[in-house]
């Protein structure tokens, strides 16, 4: 939260790495608008602007490798991300400046193959950067067995550098942390054969549906381009995901881009790929791993102000 000149910022930061598949983070975010404190705060002012975003909290114990042949990965993209602060920007820029002492080197050298970009690494562990990041290696972790378990856990990593109880915690992907729906009873909840979340209820004034505040992030797409989102096998939405997530992605998607509408007696996916305000959380959370968000035409998406 952040006050600036009558401005207020306010977020809040879900870890996609729940179990319950009907959790909504733009739900949940009405929800905590309510809070008496945070409603009070907020009485009488007006929504300007909305965005949603996902952030590598998985740092080091997630980081993919960040060098190789021809190139050399910086900022987020490598997982360079201070998960207990949520701040980034610092390592993203000193990682862009190592990275362009080692394209130096290796513009010296002659040599853009993978050996010669190893010194990316190198000089990063050299840096800052991998001291932070070690420091707090296990703390998102700490947190997935509850928030009681995670401030001892997060209390006692503080006093050893980064190391807790269980040592290090090794960070899971968040589609695989996602459990099957009869795993939290939910059938009972199911209207028909298909299952859903009762409608959002929104107040205009303090809580606002998903598609208003789309329109409240500026996204913009050109509609004649083909969909940026590609989902490689719509039967397994219908046939298998339907029945064993209840289509998580109605729900984690903080833009109202996916939607199962009936058809022809049964039902099918509708992609509102316009509304896609970039965030990636579907190319994290989908269980089945078969959507692939690939870069849109023309340079569309959210035109963020202030954000
Ligand atoms: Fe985010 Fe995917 Fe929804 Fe786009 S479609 S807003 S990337 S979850």
């Amino acid at each position: 939260m952040c006050m600036k000149n009558d401005l207020l910022d306010i977020g809040l930061v879900v870890g996609l790495d729940y179990q319950d598949p009907f959790t909504d983070p733009h739900r949940l975010f009405n929800k905590f608008k309510q809070h008496p404190a945070i409603a009070k705060m907020l009485a009488g002012g007006k929504m300007l602007h909305y965005g949603a975003k996902t952030i590598p909290e998985g740092g080091l114990m997630s980081q993919p490798k960040y060098y190789g042949d021809g190139f050399l990965i910086i900022g987020d993209s490598a997982s360079f991300l201070n998960s207990q602060k949520l701040k980034g920007i610092h390592m993203a820029m000193k990682s862009g400046m190592v990275a362009a002492e080692a394209i130096y080197e290796a513009m010296l050298a002659g040599r853009f193959d993978e050996q010669q970009l190893s010194r990316f690494e190198h000089i990063i562990k050299d840096s800052y950067i991998y001291q932070e990041l070690f420091e707090v290696r296990n703390f998102h972790q700490a947190f997935r067995n509850g928030r009681r378990r995670g401030l001892l856990e997060a209390g006692i990593q503080y006093i050893t550098g980064g190391l807790g109880i269980f040592g290090d915690l090794k960070a899971e992907a968040g589609h695989e942390v996602m459990k099957k729906l009869h795993v939290f009873n939910r059938l009972p909840r199911f209207k028909g054969d298909v299952p859903q979340m009762e409608p959002n209820k929104s107040d205009n004034k303090l809580t606002f549906d998903k598609v208003s505040d789309v329109y409240r992030s500026g996204t913009e797409h050109n509609e004649d381009q083909p969909s940026h989102l590609k989902v490689l096998d719509f039967n397994i939405c219908i046939d298998r995901c339907t029945i064993e997530y209840g289509n998580p992605c109605q729900y984690f998607c903080p833009a109202a881009v996916y939607e199962i509408e009936p058809a022809n007696g049964g039902r099918r996916p509708k992609l509102n790929f316009s509304n896609c305000v970039h965030c990636k959380t579907c190319d994290i959370m989908d269980p089945y791993q078969i959507i692939d968000w690939v870069t849109p035409e023309g340079g569309g998406g959210p035109n963020y102000i202030n954000l």
